[in-house]
């Protein structure tokens, strides 16, 4: 491919805009660009899955959709966002709802600051914009949450502006196809992906036919996702194999974005399951930090050098006393792999059970839900299980003859 610059892309540069050989790649020629934006839109008519958020231009629709897909997989999403468009199908019914509602619309997603950040850009919209998603980049881009990756994808999918998109899968494709060298999350790098990004959904723009700015942007993602796979690519399959780098010397790994990954830490904790009058004990995770404002179980750290009967007294106070196993739950926050135990607890004394829960009450700063309460609450996604399970416990009681 010739080292040549793209004249029209040229005249839009801002001045300090990096140049490509800065970038680690030669740029590709117009007609290159021009060639590979035509392939993508053809095999993305005759490939892309059909998902429930692609028959609809309603940006707002969209942009749930985008905003679900982040670090989540499309068969993860398909049901949270029906159940969201159904609850929500406007943005001024999103920006009246109560949070609690919001949150546990989105319980078992994870990330819940998107959620809280999708309630909070409606408010805006609402008073800013008379209810509607805006259609101008800039302000698309200045509503909570939305980072330039969420706004081309809005832009261009709903909006059909130009609007170039870059998420993990369209780094890798685009790192391999045009052969970019280097660590790519350098700021550099970076900067070298986007420019390519977008100039070819420029050229996908100034392409016959409708809606290519979208199209061309979930091209490169969907090739991401199906065919230029992290491991092995099905290149035979791909609709840039002609032009790519890295499959014209078989050198995948040489031109693979840079993706390792930091080791997870263990970390152990003990949940404590307290029934009251057929009431459980439970507790709301404070406004800022890790799932802020969730509902959670009473729990805490299993320290190195300390007991879980130390534990349980530590958390639920000193009249709670016998622990009887219910179920082990692994999972991982940020950079924590996660085993958490979970017990039910039972007071010491039988006689006094009442006063003795009602202490642990104090202890923990909780309160008591039936279990009709729980079903309505957003629990963190582990915590959300152990209410499952308690739900199912119940109904195989009530089943049993
Ligand atoms: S030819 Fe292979 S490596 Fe190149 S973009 Fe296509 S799938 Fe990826």
């Amino acid at each position: 491919m010739p080292g040549k610059k793209l004249s029209r892309e040229k005249s839009r540069e801002p001045e300090n805009r990096p140049r490509p050989a800065a970038m680690g790649f030669v740029l590709p020629s117009p007609s290159a660009l021009r060639s590979g934006a035509r392939r993508l839109l053809k095999w993305y008519a005759r490939n892309a899955r059909d998902l429930p958020w692609r028959r609809t231009r309603d940006p707002y629709a969209i942009w749930v959709s985008e905003v679900m897909l982040q670090q989540t997989q499309v068969k993860t999403v398909i049901p949270y966002w029906e159940r969201w468009m159904r609850a929500f199908p406007e943005v001024n019914g999103l920006a009246r709802a109560k949070l609690e509602r919001v949150l546990k619309l989105w319980e078992g997603l994870g990330y819940y600051r998107r959620a809280r950040n999708l309630r909070a850009a409606a408010q805006k919209i609402v008073q800013e914009h008379e209810g509607k998603v805006p259609a101008l980049f800039n302000e698309v881009l200045a509503l909570p949450g939305v980072g330039r990756y969420t706004a081309g994808a809005i832009c261009s999918i709903a909006f059909n502006q130009p609007t170039p998109v870059l998420d993990g899968n369209v780094r890798r494709v685009l790192t391999r196809c045009f052969g970019l060298r280097g660590d790519e999350r350098r700021a550099v790098a970076h900067q070298g992906l986007w420019f390519l990004a977008e100039a070819l959904v420029r050229q996908a723009a100034a392409a016959p036919g409708r809606r290519n700015c979208g199209n061309l942007n979930q091209a490169l993602m969907e090739l991401g996702a199906l065919i230029c796979v992290p491991g092995n690519p099905r290149c035979d399959a791909c609709p840039l194999s002609l032009q790519c780098v890295a499959r014209q010397g078989n050198r995948m790994e040489k031109f693979s974005p840079v993706g390792s990954r930091p080791t997870l830490l263990a970390r152990r904790f003990a949940a404590f399951v307290l029934e009251n009058e057929g009431r459980y004990l439970v507790r709301q995770r404070p406004v800022t930090g890790v799932n802020a404002g969730l509902w959670e179980f009473p729990n805490g750290e299993v320290k190195p050098d300390a007991s879980r009967d130390c534990l349980v007294r530590e958390v639920m106070g000193p009249g709670v006393l016998s622990l009887q196993p219910m179920m082990v739950l692994q999972h991982a926050i940020t950079r924590y792999r996660i085993t958490l135990e979970v017990f039910k607890v039972h007071p010491s004394r039988a006689p006094d059970a009442h006063r003795l829960a009602d202490a642990a009450r104090r202890a923990t700063n909780g309160c008591w839900r039936s279990r009709q309460g729980l079903k309505r609450l957003p629990f963190t996604a582990a915590h959300g299980k152990i209410v499952a399970r308690l739900l199912s416990a119940d109904d195989r009681l009530r089943s049993a003859p």
